[in-house]
């Protein structure tokens, strides 16, 4: 197997995660034996997010999307955010909060789950009122995690893991602009998703009856 950031191989991904007998979890109960918490923190692109969840939908998979209400890239109040939060949950995906410190509203958009956006150590891991922190014990120990931050997984990819069901159980961090546009770096990936953000915004500035010709 090529261990690429591509949709291919987050097939594969899901794939060998059926393979090692895991079953689909939310943050909704305590992880137990065999759970897989497939979590994607959407930090930049809805539209990749969209792609990802469909792939998955298709696989059988089912994954918690963190959505931010507070972010630079994408507006979740637009028609384009609604959208994306109705075809998630039609999908049969969970919504949490990607939420930016210290503000945690959650409203009815959202299960009661907040990740944070590039959170400091020293609030990380605290639990919230009434609310699961994905990084909270006992959703979260080293043990137990596997991220694909900035395209690089600390400890490899956890492919041959899974499917030898190595963890007991998972929670597995993706982010899905990192599997969806192409490029052998995180620049690389970045500009292929700008590339297309490009494309994106020009159907925008048309539809909002801006003079193109
Ligand atoms: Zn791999
Ligand atoms: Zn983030």
């Amino acid at each position: 197997m090529n261990c690429s950031f591509s949709l291919e191989h987050y097939a594969e991904l899901l794939e060998v995660v059926r393979e090692g007998g895991y079953r689909y979890s939310f943050f909704d109960h305590e992880p137990e034996s065999g759970d897989l918490l497939l979590r994607h923190d959407v930090d930049l692109s809805l539209d990749a997010a969209l792609r990802l969840a469909e792939l998955e939908a298709q696989a059988g998979a089912a994954a918690t999307y963190f959505l931010m209400t507070q972010s630079v890239f994408y507006n979740l109040a637009s028609p384009e955010g609604l959208r994306a939060i109705n075809r998630l949950r039609e999908l049969g995906h969970a919504v949490g909060l990607h939420a930016v410190w210290p503000g945690a509203e959650l409203d009815e958009r959202f299960d009661p789950v907040v990740a944070w956006h590039n959170p400091n150590p020293d609030y990380m891991s605290e639990p919230l009122d009434g609310v699961v922190n994905v990084m909270q014990a006992p959703f979260f120990d080293s043990n137990h995690y596997r991220s694909d931050s900035n395209q690089h997984w600390r400890y490899g990819c956890p492919h041959e893991a899974l499917a030898a069901a190595e963890f007991e159980w998972l929670q597995l961090l993706t982010h899905p602009e990192i599997w969806v546009y192409p490029g052998s770096t995180m620049r690389e990936t970045m500009n292929a998703m700008l590339d297309a953000e490009r494309e994106r915004r020009l159907e925008l500035l048309a539809d909002d009856r801006i003079d193109l010709s």
